[in-house]
């Protein structure tokens, strides 16, 4: 695995690759890794001639009030991940790398970047569509791996990627959880003991809608009723947002006959959690 620093440095290696008609394969994170994250990894090894994993923790996604200096960050524990994993290149640049001083430019994808999490986290996803879109320029990849556990961010990117002819195909792999359900995240490392209990809530609520399902309920409302009535049972567990929306356009719907993402976000504590679950 070699590390890269510089960005001229990352796009002359992704050059050099293409030139011998290899596919690269590319997981963009911002470190903290856990299982969620390599599972993204070995979709990239078992799709792509060479991996890139990058690493940036990217301050235009947070708002001014957020975690962004608080956000775990452990270079040397992800290095040793990843080389174990067996991949390429290793691309984390420092925040002046990413941003000179004087750029000026952000891609926005309009609408969708203000639904869901867009809602609560002002500017957040043009600060991710805009890292994306300069990452994808200078690691120039052939697929790009991301978590269905951010849905709003999939379906954000893969808009992006639409609109602006970015030669890349977008690969979605599944949620990882721990045993108790609770999606895998580099900010559960925020949680106490008794919050890290508290929060398998939110999975539960999801759980609670797929059994509903599975029973032939079809009606948003009430799927959703159910599922509030799940997270009143921890009312220490501070809801943000729980809606059942179509996947691509993040628009409700009212009922999920023709499938539907159910998405929800909830503070435990001061930390902000995301779950979902797709139906088909
Ligand atoms: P992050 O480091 O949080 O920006 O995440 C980097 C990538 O890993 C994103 O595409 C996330 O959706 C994905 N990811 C994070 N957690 C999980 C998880 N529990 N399961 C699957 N993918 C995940």
């Amino acid at each position: 695995m070699q590390p890269i620093s510089s960005a001229i440095e990352m796009t002359a290696l992704s050059q050099q690759v293409h030139r011998t008609g290899k596919r690269i394969g590319f997981v963009p994170t911002m470190g903290a890794l856990h299982q969620g994250h390599l599972s993204l990894v070995r979709a990239a090894r078992a799709q792509s001639d060479v991996v890139v994993v990058s690493i940036f923790v990217n301050p235009k996604q947070f708002g001014p009030t957020e975690d962004f200096a608080k956000y775990p960050r452990s270079l040397e524990a992800d290095s040793a991940m990843l080389a174990a994993e067996g991949i390429d290149y290793l691309f984390y640049p420092a925040v002046e790398e990413m941003y000179p001083k004087d750029a000026a430019t952000w891609v926005t994808v309009e609408g969708l970047s203000e639904k869901l999490d867009g809602q609560s986290r002002p500017g957040h996803f043009r600060g991710v569509t805009t890292v994306v879109a300069k990452l994808f320029n200078l690691v120039q990849p052939d697929f790009a791996f991301f978590g269905q556990k951010d849905a709003a961010q999939v379906a954000i990117v893969s808009k992006m990627v639409r609109d602006l002819n970015f030669p890349v195909q977008i690969v979605v792999c599944p949620i990882v959880r721990e045993a108790d359900g609770l999606a895998m995240s580099s900010r559960n490392a925020y949680l106490s003991p008794e919050q890290r209990k508290q929060a398998t809530v939110l999975s539960r609520s999801l759980m609670r809608i797929q059994a509903l399902a599975n029973q032939g309920e079809k009606n948003s409302t009430k799927l959703i009723a159910a599922a509030k009535q799940v997270i009143a049972e921890e009312p220490s567990v501070k809801l943000d947002y729980f809606e059942i929306i179509s996947a691509i356009t993040l628009d409700p719907v009212p009922d999920i006959s023709g499938g539907a993402l159910v998405a929800v976000a909830a503070y435990v504590g001061t930390t902000r959690l995301i779950d979902n679950l797709l139906l088909p």
